[in-house]
């Protein structure tokens, strides 16, 4: 058994030269801790976490170049 909240991941980039970001891929995420868990949802396939905040879709927004960075540890 599993939580099994959802959200939707969306993984930006900026554009270079610009301000802009632009999104470049959308991922479906799945809460893989327990039902009832503390904190916030976390799927683990995308190590990613979210919190819900009621009555607004889920939607996570990763900047992929901050990604990158994180990789570097
Ligand atoms: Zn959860």
């Amino acid at each position: 058994m599993a939580c099994d909240a959802r959200a939707v991941l969306l993984v930006t980039r900026q554009m270079e030269g610009t301000s802009t970001n632009v999104a470049r891929q959308r991922i479906e995420l799945f809460c893989s801790l327990l039902p009832d868990h503390a904190g916030p949802h976390r799927d683990e396939a995308q190590n990613q976490e979210w919190v819900v905040v009621k009555g607004r879709a889920s939607m996570v927004v990763r900047d992929e170049d901050e990604d990158e960075r994180q990789r570097d540890d």
